[in-house]
């Protein structure tokens, strides 16, 4: 399509002040799952569920508005593989991958992560919403608006 791609909308630029940046190039310590050349990935300090971690690229990227696409792409590779080695080690019965943007969405630390969240039966949370109501001239408005 030919839109604009995220990293074209905004430049990105480091934080020295970001405690994810610090947190993912480990200036400060963390309980670290998985580590690569681009993303470190952690256990949450504040789980939903046992076992909640966040996925961290290692530079700045405030939001989804803002990293490139491979960066993205490459940390959803990443969710997905942890999901899995969670389903093997942790025995967890489902997965919520949650990614937060902007104040109105909940997003609390400006430096892009993607939480990987164990589900299991009965584990009490609810991460899901509440289904709203759409008419049909709401629904064409936003098909013909996202044209
Ligand atoms: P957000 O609300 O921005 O999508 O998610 C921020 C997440 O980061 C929250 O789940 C919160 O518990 C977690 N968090 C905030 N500060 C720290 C920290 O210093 N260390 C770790 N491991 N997690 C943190
Ligand atoms: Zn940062």
């Amino acid at each position: 399509m030919p839109w604009k791609k995220a990293a074209e909308m905004e430049t990105t630029m480091k934080d020295t002040n970001c405690i994810f940046c610090k947190i993912a190039n480990g200036e400060i310590p963390s309980r670290t799952l998985y580590e690569d050349e681009r993303y470190r990935v952690i256990l949450d300090l504040g789980p939903a569920t046992k076992g909640h971690a966040l996925v961290l690229p290692k530079e700045h990227f405030a939001s989804i508005y803002e990293i490139p696409e491979d960066w993205a792409a490459g940390a959803v590779k990443i969710g997905q593989q942890i999901a899995v080695r969670m389903k093997e080690r942790l025995h967890t019965d489902g997965v919520n991958l949650v990614q937060n943007n902007g104040e109105a969405a909940g997003q609390t630390v400006p430096h892009f992560h993607l939480h990987v969240i164990p589900r299991y039966q009965n584990d009490g949370q609810h991460i899901l919403w509440k289904p709203g109501k759409a008419s049909d001239a709401e629904l064409d408005e936003i098909v013909e608006a996202m044209k």
